[in-house]
């Protein structure tokens, strides 16, 4: 009995809270609303002074010297607070709740296949969107903090828009039967391509829409290629293949991450609101409404996205009647840009491509999906933090120790662009990674191949790791070593040469 007075208590007090919250929302709603018309009056009062009544107000008033200064100038003014308030004229919203006053996100219905049905994507804090905005975080992945930094230097105007006028994509990508099929498509904006036409109304109203994929062509140049045309390994077709340089004929989309959360959670079998509080934690407390807007689904994460390569005709890769390559790779700059040899990531990512181009010549098409996802997901940072506890290790770097360190890597999400592609089944899979493997199979999509890279393009000191991963029931059409032999298999020693 006295708990459940004491309850009552409490639940009254929060009704009160919540109502005091409600109601000093919207004072300050009505407090900016005419902070915004004081400075509306004082801009247009500004603008039609003469420059003798403009020193005038310079005197008295920082505001309008900041307005004044930055009209003559068209510079962002010297003083602070003064830049902050111009930049920033708004009251500081720290976070938001649903039910708080003007609240009204735009509704939004993931994997509804009709993409106005579906609704836009707006997750700018831009003072048009902030109230309707029905996802959180910020365009342009992990790049929004660069935008930040631009904005605050004075060479991005805060509200600035950018001109999308003949930025549409080059081939057409969609709409395929698996964009409205629920939880099918999870980490990206399917319609992300199509942002600027589909919702141009809304645009056109001042909402900040922006798109999440970009698609372009190119022609591309690898030195491994030129060698492999010069010594007749690939053949120059002229429309794959274009020349003896080994230049190759590519479509490329860029695609950043946008993330359904009940999506994401569910493909990682945990609760939505467990994730939700691990992201908010884990990110130093940086996105509050993951806790105070469980309303709103949509999570734009401060991380890498992927970019897709596609060789020969990109309508062939969803057509079922076409043979298709692919190969999924994720960042390893180390080896990728520099030529590391203790992994064997730009030898496998070259052999990949090798092998998309002669399906495409021979009348398929290949893919690469490259990930933006470095080191299993750990940074740059903890990987070398690896390599050093590897060859430090007593009895040197043995491939039975391989997997002793921290292993992050997941690969739940990256079906997902396979499925955005259309894909619905891999004839040559350029990959020995179960993980992958499992991953697409459990997302619908078929493999027929599993096509391990040949041992002559293995660097030496790469063998600890392809070994261990080939143990530890990675796919490999050669013999699976032993914990025996694993500890036979050794890495370079670093005092083999002065570094
Ligand atoms: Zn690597």
């Amino acid at each position: 009995m006295e708990n459940e007075n004491l309850l009552l208590k409490i639940l009254g007090s929060i009704e009160t809270l919540k109502k005091d919250q409600n109601e000093l929302a919207a004072k300050f709603d009505n407090y900016k609303t005419q902070s915004n018309e004081e400075f509306k009056k004082l801009d247009e009062r500004l603008k039609q002074s003469s420059d003798v009544k403009t020193q005038k107000y310079e005197a008295k008033d920082t505001t309008s010297k900041v307005v004044s200064d930055v009209q003559q100038s068209k510079i962002a003014p010297n003083s602070t607070k003064g830049t902050v308030t111009f930049l920033y004229p708004d009251r500081i919203v720290l976070t938001t709740y649903p039910d708080q006053f003007g609240i009204k996100p735009i509704p939004l219905k993931w994997a509804e296949f009709d993409p106005i049905a579906r609704g836009p994507i707006v997750a700018s804090r831009h003072p048009s969107s902030i109230k309707i905005r029905n996802a959180i975080g910020a365009y342009g992945g992990s790049y929004c903090v660069y935008r930040a930094l631009a904005i605050a230097m004075g060479a991005l105007d805060p509200n600035h828009r950018p001109d999308y006028r003949n930025t549409e994509p080059t081939i057409q990508i969609g709409p395929h039967r698996q964009w409205g099929i629920p939880n099918r498509i999870v980490s990206l904006d399917p319609f992300g391509h199509l942002t600027n036409s589909l919702f141009k109304s809304q645009i056109d109203q001042g909402i900040d829409i922006r798109p999440t994929i970009a698609i372009t062509k190119a022609h591309m140049k690898l030195a491994e290629i030129e060698n492999s045309v010069k010594s007749g390994k690939l053949r120059i077709d002229g429309n794959v293949v274009l020349n003896e340089m080994g230049e190759l004929n590519v479509v490329k989309a860029a695609v950043e991450p946008v993330w359904y959360l009940p999506g994401v959670a569910a493909r990682f079998g945990i609760d939505e609101g467990l994730l939700r509080r691990a992201l908010f934690e884990d990110t130093g407390g940086m996105y509050p409404e993951l806790i105070t807007r469980p309303d709103l689904k949509i999570f734009l994460p401060p991380i890498g996205g992927l970019t897709v390569y596609i060789f020969g005709n990109p309508n062939y890769v969803s057509d079922p009647s076409k043979r298709l390559t692919l190969r999924v790779h994720d960042e390893c700059n180390g080896s990728d840009v520099f030529g590391s040899d203790i992994c064997t990531c730009r030898p496998y990512l070259i052999y990949g491509m090798e092998e998309c181009v002669k399906e495409a010549q021979n009348g398929g098409s290949g893919v690469i999906v490259y990930f933006r996802k470095e080191g299993r997901a750990l940074g740059e940072v903890t990987k070398y933090l690896v390599y050093n506890a590897r060859k430090r290790a007593t009895g040197g770097d043995t491939a039975d120790n391989y997997f002793l360190r921290t292993d992050m890597r997941f690969q739940a999400l990256m079906p997902d662009v396979l499925n955005w592609l259309g894909i619905t089944k891999i004839d040559r899979m350029m990959s020995m990674s179960n993980m992958k493997h499992e991953a697409i199979v459990e997302s619908g999509i078929s493999i027929s191949e599993r096509v391990p890279i040949p041992d002559e393009l293995i660097p030496p000191d790469s063998r600890v790791e392809i070994d261990a991963k080939i143990a530890d029931g990675y796919f490999s059409t050669g013999k699976v070593p032993s914990k025996e032999d694993l500890s036979q298999v050794k890495g370079r020693e670093w005092d083999d040469i002065q570094h």
